[in-house]
C-alpha cells in the first residue's frame, strides 16, 4: 500500500514543537510511528522527556501575558487566519491523519479536516465573545462586576482515535480565551497535532502560545500534569488513565477537564423506522472501525423489531469493504494497533463462551492480512453484565440484546458506568422525548447516532468525565469567573466595621 504523506521530510528537525520550532525530544527513547494498514513503521523520534516539558511550559508560560493581553479582536483575527492554513493544507492533513491511523482517506477528508476548520472559525468567533453575566449595585453602596479571564498555561492530554480534532478541540476554545497551551498528543499518532501547531505560526500566532510535546504518557504525560507552572489539565483519554490524571492534577490543586471513555447505547423501540435504525446502527457501530468514544456498541431492540434488525444490521455489515485507507473506496480501515486488534479479538473470543457472533469475529486474510484488520462484528445472546455488554471495546464490535417495555429499555441504557453518547429510535415524540430526560448521556441523539457540532457541547456523564469540548461551553471551562467590588461611597468609617472594632 502506497501513501503520499512523507512524514521522514516534514518532521526531519523531531517531533517537538516547542516555542513555534520543531526540535527533537531528549527522553533517549525512540517510538516508532507504524501504518496499522501495514505493520510498517514509517517514522522513528525521540520522544519528549521530562525536560522537553518543561521547556514548553515555560515557552507557554512566556508567551502567556502577551497572549492574553492581546484584544479578543486580535486574538479572533488570528485565529481566522489559522482557520484558513487548516483548509488551505486540508489535503495533507487527511493524508497525515488517514496515514498515522488508519482511517479510510473519505473519513478523514470529509469528516476529521472539515470538521476541525469549522473548529476553528468558531472559536475564532467566540473570542471575541467572552461575556461575564452581570454588574449592579447589589450591596446598595458598591458596584459589582464579573471579569472571565484565562487560566494560565494549560496542559492537555489527548487520545490517538481522533488526533486531528482532538488536538482542535483542546487547542482552540484555551488560545482564543487568552490561554497558552502545551498539548500532549498520543505518541502513536503526533503527525497531525504537530502541524496544526505549524499551521498556527504560520496564521501569525505567536510563538509559545500553542506548544507539542510528543511523549509517553506515563512520564511526559503525568510530568505535564503535575507541573506546577500548569493551571488547568484537560485529559480525553480512557477512564482508567483519567483517574490517575485526577490523582496526580490534585496535587497540585488545577482546574481539570476529564473526557474519558463511553459505552453508547443505541435504543430502538417498537414503532421506529426499522431500515433507517439499522443503517444508523451500523455507521454508528463502525465509524472510525468503533474507535470512537460515542459508537453505538450497544444495541437494545423492543422484542418486536428484534429478529428484523439482527438480520438487517448482518446483511449491512456484510457489504462494508475493508482495504487500503488511501483507496476511496474503502468503508473500513484496520484498527490503531496489532494490540488493540488483539485486545478487541480477545473481547469476542471470550464472549463465544456465553454469546453468538453473527458475523465477523474475526481478522481478514489475504492482501489485508499484515494490517490491524478486525471485520464488522455482531454479537447477540449476551446478558447485560456480561463483560462485552459492560466493558469499552473501541473496535468495530455491536452487541444487540432485547427489550419487552419502554421502562425496561431505557433501564438497560443507563446499566452501565459510562454516560458519553446515547441514541433513542422512535416515531413517536412522547417516547422519545422520555428517552432524552431520563438516560443519563452527554448528548442523546433521536434518530440518529454520531453527528456532533462545533455550537454544541460535548462531553460525559458518569464514568464518561465531566466538563464539555466544543461550544461556548468549553470555552467557558477556558476561563475563570473573578467578582470585581467598587466602593460607590467614599466613606471613611464604613457600617460594617462596627463588627470588627468600636460602635456604631
Ligand atoms: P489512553 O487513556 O490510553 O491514553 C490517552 C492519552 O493519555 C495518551 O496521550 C496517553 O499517552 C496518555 N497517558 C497514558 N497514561 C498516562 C498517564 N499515566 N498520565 C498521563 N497521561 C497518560 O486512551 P487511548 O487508548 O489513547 O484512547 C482511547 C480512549 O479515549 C477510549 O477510552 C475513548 O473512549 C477515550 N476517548 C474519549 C473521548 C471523549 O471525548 N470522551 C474522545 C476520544 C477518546
Amino acid at each position: 500500500m502506497s501513501h503520499p504523506f512523507q512524514a521522514e521530510n516534514r518532521f526531519a528537525d523531531g517531533a517537538q514543537y516547542i516555542a513555534g520550532q520543531l526540535r527533537p525530544g531528549t527522553s533517549g527513547r525512540e517510538h516508532a510511528v507504524v501504518d496499522p494498514a501495514t505493520g510498517d513503521p514509517v517514522f522513528t523520534y525521540e520522544l519528549a522527556g521530562t525536560a522537553d516539558v518543561d521547556a514548553a511550559v515555560e515557552a507557554a508560560a512566556q508567551a502567556f501575558p502577551g497572549w492574553a493581553g492581546a484584544t479578543p479582536g486580535e486574538r479572533s483575527d488570528a485565529m481566522h487566519r489559522f482557520a484558513s492554513v487548516l483548509a488551505e493544507q486540508a489535503d495533507a492533513f487527511a493524508d497525515a491523519e488517514s496515514l498515522q491511523c488508519g482511517k479510510p482517506i473519505k473519513l478523514s477528508a470529509e469528516f476529521d479536516v472539515p470538521g476541525t476548520v469549522d473548529n476553528a472559525s468558531f472559536f475564532a468567533g467566540a473570542a471575541r465573545h467572552l461575556e461575564g453575566k452581570s454588574a449592579g449595585e447589589y450591596s446598595g453602596d458598591h458596584t459589582s462586576y464579573i471579569r472571565r479571564e484565562p487560566i494560565g498555561v494549560v496542559g492537555s492530554i489527548a487520545p490517538w482515535n481522533y488526533p486531528l480534532q482532538m488536538a482542535a478541540w483542546k487547542v482552540l476554545p484555551a488560545i482564543a480565551a487568552g490561554n497558552t497551551i502545551v498539548l500532549k498528543p498520543a505518541e502513536l499518532t503526533p503527525f497531525t497535532s504537530l502541524m496544526f501547531a505549524q499551521a498556527a505560526t504560520e496564521a501569525g500566532i505567536p510563538d509559545g502560545v500553542v506548544n507539542i510535546v510528543s511523549g509517553a504518557g506515563r512520564d511526559a504525560g503525568e510530568h505535564l500534569v503535575g507541573h506546577p507552572d500548569v493551571a488547568m489539565t484537560s485529559f480525553t483519554g480512557s477512564t482508567g488513565v483519567g483517574k490517575r490524571v485526577a490523582e496526580i492534577a490534585t496535587g497540585t490543586v488545577k482546574r481539570l477537564h476529564l473526557e474519558l471513555g463511553g459505552k453508547a447505547p443505541f435504543v430502538v423501540f417498537d414503532d421506529a423506522d426499522l431500515e433507517a435504525a439499522v443503517h444508523g446502527a451500523v455507521a454508528g457501530a463502525l465509524i472510525n472501525t468503533g474507535q470512537d468514544c460515542t459508537a453505538a456498541t450497544r444495541a437494545y431492540v423492543q422484542r418486536p423489531l428484534y429478529d428484523a434488525f439482527v438480520a438487517g444490521v448482518a446483511d449491512l455489515m456484510a457489504t462494508v469493504r475493508l482495504g487500503d485507507p488511501f483507496d476511496p473506496a474503502t468503508d473500513l480501515g484496520p484498527l490503531i494497533s496489532h494490540t488493540q486488534r488483539d485486545r478487541v479479538a480477545g473481547f469476542v473470543e471470550r464472549a463465544r463462551s456465553y454469546a453468538t457472533v453473527v458475523t465477523g469475529g474475526e481478522a481478514p486474510q489475504g492482501d489485508l492480512a499484515k494490517g490491524a484488520y478486525y471485520r464488522p462484528t455482531l454479537v447477540t445472546g449476551a446478558t447485560q453484565d456480561s463483560e462485552i455488554v459492560q466493558s469499552e471495546i473501541f473496535g468495530p464490535v455491536l452487541v444487540v440484546l432485547p427489550f419487552d417495555s419502554d421502562d425496561e429499555g431505557i433501564a438497560l441504557a443507563n446499566d452501565t458506568p459510562y454516560g458519553l453518547a446515547a441514541s433513542a429510535w422512535s416515531r413517536d415524540v412522547y417516547r422519545t422525548g422520555r428517552a432524552t430526560r431520563e438516560i443519563k448521556a452527554g448528548c442523546v441523539w433521536v434518530n440518529d447516532h454520531i453527528p456532533i457540532l462545533s455550537e454544541m457541547p460535548h462531553g460525559g456523564y458518569k464514568a464518561s468525565g465531566f466538563g464539555k469540548d466544543m461550544s461556548a461551553y468549553s470555552f467557558e471551562e477556558y476561563t475563570q469567573v473573578k467578582h470585581v467590588m467598587f466602593d460607590n461611597t467614599a466613606v471613611v468609617r464604613k457600617d460594617w466595621h462596627r463588627t470588627v472594632f468600636g460602635d456604631r
